[in-house]
């Protein structure tokens, strides 16, 4: 067995490397990713869209997708550097879900008409996409959602609420689920819509998140009418269509390249600061503590690249991405936990404080971590996953 990247592979990596360096803005990694443009603001928006757009001239934005729809053909070994070196610059990646959802998704269940209309403004990003799956009464439990699209001639009408919607206040478009089969068993009466925002009828309120930062939202339907071309793969059948989306959501080495970063700086700031004239990494718990996080983060990390090498080789990985998943948001929150247990009562001071020790990047990551077994698909369902589809074990 030979862990190793090829030489264009490095090449690659050092070119994303200059790239982020040349184009983010310097205190941008130092600050948690926010710069000093404050969070939710319209200029912090224009940054992000700006950044976003020299993304796309690169072709980055949309670099494992086949050349043919805009993209660049990379391969998934390409796209986990490409990954590990953005997320650990804090770098934004995309913003909202469609180059690494919706539109494999198109390509893969699209019309020519849908392909035509929805990849370039992706490639280019020029439109930004929300992901209107979960609803009040349907999380884990997608198939039971109630929003309901009725046919009227060549349109449906939808009505309903989605909620946690991500982004949905800044989207231009959303991939959005409603049933439109009443009498159906529930996963065969749902379709799949590709809904343009602006359509009368949608009222988008915002949700706080732990943080404070009103990222996702809750979304009213109210009669929205949406044309039938607007249905993205066969009508009644959108389950099958949501699975593949979902299934690219939960592949990405991210999360552990994120938690990597924490990591390496909360052993920086042990190794410099001084408690009672001791270094805190003299301290035996906090060099165990440190030294056990850093085995799991070399076991998330392969765990990563396993789901990637398996798409490479063309095979789809489903309870091997649910492992990653499972074990890099989990890690993130041990890693987040440790982190206030070395930074003691001082690592609760949120960033702007001057008094927070790193900043307060520990603290805002302990709030965020939170979220991280939920969103995506919760812990317990990784868990199932893993146990019925990967162990081949019988439901409880
Ligand atoms: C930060 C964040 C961003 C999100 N963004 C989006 C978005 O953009 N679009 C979108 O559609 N959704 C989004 N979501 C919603 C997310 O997909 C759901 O929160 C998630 O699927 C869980 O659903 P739920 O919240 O309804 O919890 P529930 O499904 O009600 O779960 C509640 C608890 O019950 C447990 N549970 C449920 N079923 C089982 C079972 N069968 N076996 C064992 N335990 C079970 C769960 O694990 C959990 O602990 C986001 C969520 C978060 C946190």
């Amino acid at each position: 067995m030979e862990f190793r990247f090829t030489a264009a592979e490095e090449a690659f990596r050092q070119e994303v490397r200059e790239f982020l360096r040349r184009e983010l803005p310097a205190d941008w990694a130092a600050s948690g990713g926010v710069g000093t443009l404050g969070e939710g603001s319209e200029e912090r928006w224009e940054l992000l869209r700006g950044f976003q757009r020299k993304l796309a001239q690169r072709g980055w934005l949309t670099l494992g997708w086949p050349q043919e729809h805009g993209g660049l053909g990379a391969s998934h070994m390409m796209q986990v550097i490409y990954n590990e070196e953005m997320s650990y610059q804090r770098a934004p990646t995309q913003l909202g879900v469609g180059p690494d959802r919706v539109g494999p998704t198109i390509i893969l269940y699209g019309t020519e008409e849908q392909k035509r209309e929805h990849l370039p403004g992706i490639v280019n990003a020029e439109a930004v996409w929300c992901q209107g799956f979960s609803e009040p009464g349907a999380g884990s439990d997608l198939a039971s959602l109630e929003t309901r699209a009725e046919a009227d001639g060549d349109y449906f009408v939808i009505n309903g609420q989605k909620i946690w919607t991500s982004f949905a206040h800044k989207a231009d478009w959303c991939i959005l689920l409603a049933r439109t089969d009443q009498e159906a068993p529930k996963h065969k009466g749902i379709s799949y819509f590709l809904l343009d925002m602006r359509t009368p009828g949608i009222e988008v309120r915002p949700l706080m998140d732990l943080m404070g930062r009103a990222n996702f939202n809750q979304v009213f339907l109210e009669n929205v009418r949406v044309p039938r071309t607007a249905v993205a793969g066969e009508l009644n059948r959108g389950w099958y269509v949501a699975a593949a989306t979902l299934d690219f959501e939960r592949s990405g080495i991210n999360r552990v390249v994120t938690g990597i970063r924490v990591y390496d700086e909360l052993l920086g700031y042990a190794a410099e600061t001084l408690v009672d004239g001791r270094r805190l990494l003299d301290d035996m718990r906090v060099r165990h503590k440190l030294a056990e996080l850093a085995i799991e983060f070399q076991a998330g990390r392969l765990l990563a690249y396993r789901v990637a090498s398996m798409q490479a080789r063309g095979q789809i990985p489903n309870a091997e991405a649910s492992m990653s998943k499972l074990y890099g948001s989990e890690l993130q929150q041990r890693l987040a936990g440790a982190g206030m247990e070395v930074l003691g009562l001082g690592g609760q001071l949120e960033p702007g404080s001057r008094w927070a020790p790193l900043e307060g990047r520990v603290e805002a990551f302990y709030l965020l971590a939170a979220a991280l077994t939920i969103a995506a698909g919760t812990s317990e369902i990784m868990r199932g996953i893993i146990a019925g589809r990967g162990l081949g074990l019988p439901r409880g």
